[in-house]
């Protein structure tokens, strides 16, 4: 085997010996990297939950209901004797549907009881007035992992794919007490309702400028789409009242609304719902019906088996209660010394970050001065949160119920209280993620940042690691979310997250050159398991490119700051080994790029890549200097 050279491809230079020996669990799709720490928080985590449980004693109610809750879902027996039941009573309300004016009757209670509608109304910030906000429609997602797979040239993946649901819903079905032709039937009428979805849901790509979702229009005009259904008459049930503007995400979905759904297809819906609510159900089911209905996925993944009951209660347990167990991850696990060392570093990137807009050449001086104050007021939130949200202590449920009616009340309640915020001010100081996730993010109509505890470890960061070795860790990621605040969907909100045009048009059109570019840079690239979109991973991209810019300043000023520690940690957080299943549905639904490439292509970009290691026009890391993009 040839010796693999650094200038030749960063990422398994550095990570080849890890990549040799990591062994991807059988019920999971991915190892290594953010997975390996994720899976350390989770052991750690679930021997919490069974010491906790054991002594009886726990640090607060949050914890204790976490307990019951993990209790539940892990006792297989209980779960057993429950069977499919809970799942057909649930349903049951289907049958009670007989014209569109009975839908819209029963929507809220189709929506309480976590039943599929073609239409999902929520409530989120008005993204043009972030203080406040309004109500949000959109359609229903299509079985397959994406609407592009609906696309002509997908033909042959789609009906593979489908042929497998088919048999997954096929076994499922028949735990149910319909006769064996009506369960086909049914599962026939799913597959076309999911089709005509299909033709008018958007892509991921689409999803992915999320700008293009706010398209404020009043509840008569959106109502005047959804033909014989009664959107006046769903509104007042979910709010009391009718309210007069509606946010509709997906224009297309609900322009050909009518042809989905009116009296001819309503027999196709109640199959639809009927089938896929049943799957949705599974995995709060028997263990026998969580095997079953989560097969779909692990053949998307490429997974062999189903996690382990404990892990699969933990799991769940440690969802609904994500914020508290956060708190309590963050509190025992996360110490106040590592806390201050990483605010420090977090506020010198945001300072470094002004500095080079004021010499950014993209900008002229007014938006300059725009661009400064949105760093300014961006907010910073560093491991867990001080407190846990009032939804918590709502979020109570019956314990000698079945697991699934469990979660059906659990979600009721969330979506409860999520309405009931329509006519309450935004809360910027909740958390978008909590303490104990392995992840970090940036909100663009809070213009904020979250790094929870669990990703503040190493490699990413650690205390006893170089601050080189901090710097192209957690470093670049810091600045990764802090760019999102100017990638290709932040650049169009302000200051306060308000969608806001505050760009000059020569400004704006320089700033277009450098995306499109962006674009090009990884569109097209062929790897084992597919071709990359650079469209529809643009935002993430120019975000890898912005954080690397502002740690490579820092590191020009740091002094013993050592390159090839640098370069060596950002490719080792990047370290991962995925089944080729998982790894070719990740291009068609994640907007990050592929772990291989976030390693590799950004370093090109920039000088200091090429001093540090002498590379040349001969090296396989080379670009040549006219295709390098630094846009921050
Ligand atoms: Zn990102």
């Amino acid at each position: 085997m040839e010796k693999i050279r650094i200038q030749d491809d960063l990422y398994t230079f550095v990570n080849q010996k890890a990549l040799d020996e990591l062994v991807i669990p059988d019920d999971k799709p991915v190892a290594g990297g953010f997975s390996e720490l994720a899976d350390g928080v989770e052991k750690t985590m679930m021997g919490e939950f069974e010491a906790m449980t054991e002594g009886g004693e726990f640090p607060d109610e949050y914890l204790e209901r976490a307990c019951a809750l993990y209790a539940i879902a892990k006792d297989a027996e209980r779960k057993a004797a429950h069977g499919v039941a809970p799942a057909l009573k649930n349903l049951a309300v289907l049958e009670d549907i007989k014209t569109l004016g009975d839908f819209s009757r029963l929507y809220k209670t189709l929506s309480r009881r976590s039943i599929p509608t073609p239409l999902n109304i929520g409530v989120e910030t008005d993204m043009k007035n972030t203080k406040r906000h309004l109500v949000y429609i959109q359609g229903a997602g299509v079985i397959l992992p994406d609407a592009s797979y609906y696309k002509p040239e997908m033909a042959p993946q789609k009906e593979q794919i489908l042929g497998i649901w088919a048999g997954v819903a096929g076994m499922v079905m028949a735990k149910t007490d319909l006769a064996p032709e009506v369960q086909q039937q049914y599962i026939q009428d799913a597959l076309a309702f999911d089709a005509i979805i299909g033709g008018l849901a958007k892509t991921s790509e689409e999803w992915s400028r999320y700008v293009e979702m706010y398209n404020p229009m009043s509840t008569e005009e959106v109502a005047a789409q959804l033909g014989g259904v009664e959107l006046g008459v769903i509104l007042a049930d979910l709010f009391g009242r009718v309210p007069e503007t509606v946010v509709v995400t997906e224009p297309r979905y609900f322009e050909g609304f009518s042809t989905l759904f009116s009296s001819e297809t309503l027999e196709l819906y109640k199959h639809w719902a009927y089938v896929t609510g049943l799957l949705k159900a599974c995995s709060y089911l028997s263990e026998e019906l969580r095997d079953m209905g989560g097969a779909y996925m692990r053949a998307l993944t490429g997974v062999a088996k189903m996690s382990s009951v404990e892990k699969f209660a933990y799991q769940l347990a440690s969802g609904v209660y994500s914020e508290p167990v956060g708190i309590y991850y963050g509190e025992k696990y996360f110490g106040k010394e590592a806390k201050k060392d990483i605010t420090e570093i977090v506020y010198q990137i945001i300072d470094t970050y002004k500095e080079r807009i004021k010499t950014n050449e993209i900008l002229g001086e007014a938006t300059k001065e725009k661009a400064i104050l949105k760093l300014s007021k961006m907010g910073v939130k560093m491991g867990y949160p001080d407190k846990v949200r009032p939804l918590y202590e709502k979020l109570v449920f019956n314990r000698e119920d079945s697991l699934l009616d469990v979660m059906l009340t659990i979600n009721a309640i969330r979506e409860e209280d999520m309405l009931s915020k329509l006519d309450k001010p935004t809360e910027p100081e909740n958390w978008a993620m909590p303490g104990h996730m392995v992840n970090a993010c940036y909100d663009p109509f809070v213009n904020d940042i979250t790094f929870p505890a669990a990703i503040l470890q190493a490699p990413f960061y650690s205390l006893k690691q170089t601050r080189s070795e901090n710097l192209g860790g957690i470093g670049a990621v810091i600045g990764h979310e802090i760019s999102h605040a100017f990638d290709s969907n932040g650049a169009k909100c302000d200051e306060n997250g308000n969608i806001n045009n505050w760009w000059t048009e020569e400004d704006f059109a320089r700033f277009d050159t450098k995306v499109q570019a962006m674009i090009e840079q990884f569109d097209g690239i062929e790897l084992p398991w597919g071709k990359v979109n650079g469209a529809f991973i643009v935002s993430e991209n120019m975000a890898d490119n912005g954080g690397m810019a502002v740690t490579l300043d820092i590191m020009s000023k740091t002094e013993g700051a050592s390159y090839e520690e640098y370069f060596t940690n950002w490719a080792r957080v990047w370290c991962q080994k995925a089944r080729p299943e998982y790894s070719t549905m990740l291009l068609s639904v994640d907007v990050h790029g592929p772990c291989v490439l976030r390693a590799n292509i950004p370093p090109r970009n920039f000088r200091e890549w090429y001093t540090a290691f002498g590379v040349t026009e001969e090296d396989g890391m080379y670009i040549s200097p006219n295709k390098r993009i630094v846009i921050w």
